[in-house]
């Protein structure tokens, strides 16, 4: 990579959007990519919110605000992305889907961009092999949400060159934002520690030992935590953390690893948490 002036930012969720925002505001060229107009354009009024909020506290001008939004650009195709000097994939936690959306970008990017992952859980290692550009690919797991959260978890996969490492970390910093490296084992070094505390959480939950308000009130007031467990579950989607518990369990081998049965019985349901509305808590009210 040449120098940082172009982003390209697949998936307007939950992480993507935060992802795209926080390069914005570091002065970069963003695209923003989702399957359709609708989903990309809700990524952008999350994004419009967030800045709107800083802009009512006084941390923004409106005419910064305006400079932000001017280099966000919502699309719907992989088209520009030829010009993007570092593409983030930030899409649906799924193995096939990221490999799909990888396997095309591979086609379009340009010989010396980095090809990163936010994924949470799956191998870079195994991603990064179905490019033909192992060596720029590594992951760099973002966390929600990406604008107030300060740390970005690195992960080189066995083929990522030095070079690529080196340049992720600069990438890091220019956005304000520290890094922790980690090795390409599933789900990493934070989810690794974060999700069997979840887990305990949601079993609990599942046993009656303490309803959600407890639950998450003993943990903040308790331990300090700025979220309890089954509120940051909602949070951060359950439906993304039944794919990392799957990725970890089969991963490992290790039954410390099963999801608690009641995560995936509200993902049998669709409540994902606050994406979809209900999870652990109803968010519709
Ligand atoms: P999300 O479900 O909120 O958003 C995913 C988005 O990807 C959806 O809008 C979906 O339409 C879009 N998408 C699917 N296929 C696509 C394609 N081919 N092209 C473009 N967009 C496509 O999920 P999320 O929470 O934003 O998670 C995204 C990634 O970030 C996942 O890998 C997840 O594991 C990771 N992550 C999530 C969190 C979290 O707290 N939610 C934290 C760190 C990392």
């Amino acid at each position: 990579m040449q120098s940082l002036e172009t982003v390209f930012v697949v998936g307007a969720g939950a992480m993507g959007h935060g992802i795209a925002q926080v390069f914005a505001e570091a002065g970069m060229k963003t695209f923003m990519r989702d399957l359709n107009e609708d989903l990309v354009q809700k990524g952008m009024a999350k994004i419009k919110k967030n800045l709107s909020k800083k802009v009512a506290k006084g941390r923004m001008s409106e005419e910064r605000q305006n400079e932000v939004l001017a280099k966000l650009h919502p699309v719907t195709t992989l088209e520009e992305v030829a010009q993007a000097d570092l593409v983030v994939e930030a899409a649906t936690e799924n193995v096939s889907i990221k490999e799909s959306i990888l396997k095309e970008l591979d086609r379009l990017l340009k010989a010396d961009a980095i090809l990163a992952t936010n994924t949470s859980s799956i191998s870079i290692t195994k991603l990064a092999a179905v490019t033909s550009r192992p060596e720029v690919f590594i992951g760099t797991h973002f966390f929600n949400p990406v604008q107030t959260m300060r740390i970005v978890e690195i992960i080189p996969g066995i083929q990522t060159s030095e070079d690529t490492l080196n340049a992720a970390k600069r990438i890091v910093d220019v956005i304000g934002k520290e890094t922790v490296v980690a090795k390409d084992f599933p789900a990493f070094l934070l989810n690794r520690m974060l999700l069997p505390l979840l887990n305990e959480a949601f079993y609990c939950y599942m046993e009656g030992q303490g309803t959600a308000e407890d639950i998450d009130k003993g943990m903040k007031m308790a331990m300090g935590h700025p979220m309890g467990p089954l509120e940051l579950s909602d949070f951060i989607g359950l439906d993304t953390l039944l794919s990392v518990f799957e990725v970890m369990y089969e991963g490992y081998g290790d039954p410390k690893y099963f999801p608690c049965p009641i995560l995936t019985k509200l993902v049998e349901a669709g409540h994902y948490g606050v994406k979809s509305g209900k999870g652990f808590y109803d968010h519709t009210k």
